[in-house]
């Protein structure tokens, strides 16, 4: 299988200005592809050829393969979860019931989201992810590791590595973590939950 760059389903200034055009061709355009080529480069010819990148980031060791894996994974998640047509700054139906019944309230989950985000030292990734049982959870992963890791779903990750904010909002990443709240297309992520 040869991996490709996800569609974005927006045009690349539609985020604007929680995310702006620059960072957009930056990120996606440059950052993303040069992943995507190097995990092409990277599993010719080994026993990942072939493989989806979830099972590469399940089951690769530490390296090279699975950084460049967890990173088109992550990013692929990442870039589909956005709109600039939120219809809804909360999430509604069976997503928001085992939010509420897994931290309380969308409120304490957003807060703990956000703390996550901002305290994770270094670059990372922060992710709502479910367990098997559908159990709602929060994780900071370390670079490019992704919850796929530990056997959890990926709902929802913001991506905390400076090239995500810094063309936009420099070193304030609390600004950013708090703006991106305002693009999150909710549906996308419930049927990351259901699926
Ligand atoms: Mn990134």
């Amino acid at each position: 299988m040869t991996h490709e760059m996800p569609k974005l389903p927006y045009a690349d200034n539609a985020l604007e200005p929680v995310i702006s055009q620059q960072t957009i061709q930056f990120h996606y355009g440059k950052h993303l592809q040069t992943y995507v080529n190097n995990l092409n480069n990277l599993v010719s010819g080994t026993e990942f050829e072939g493989k989806t990148v979830e099972q590469i980031v399940a089951s690769a060791p530490d390296g090279a393969i699975f950084n460049n894996a967890g990173q088109v994974l992550n990013h692929a998640l990442y870039f589909t979860q956005f709109t600039p047509d939120q219809r809804s700054a909360e999430p509604t139906g069976e997503l928001a019931e085992a939010i509420i019944r897994d931290f309380g309230s969308f409120a304490e989950f957003k807060k703990k989201f956000n703390e996550a985000s901002v305290t994770l030292f270094g670059a990372g990734w922060s992710w709502l992810a479910a367990d098997k049982d559908g159990k709602l959870h929060i994780t900071k992963e370390a670079n490019g590791s992704n919850p796929v890791r530990a056997g959890l779903t990926p709902l929802l990750g913001f991506d905390v590595w400076e090239h995500a904010y810094y063309l936009d909002y420099q070193n304030r990443r609390a600004d950013h973590i708090e703006a991106l709240w305002k693009i999150i297309d909710w549906d996308v992520v419930e049927k990351r939950l259901l699926t």
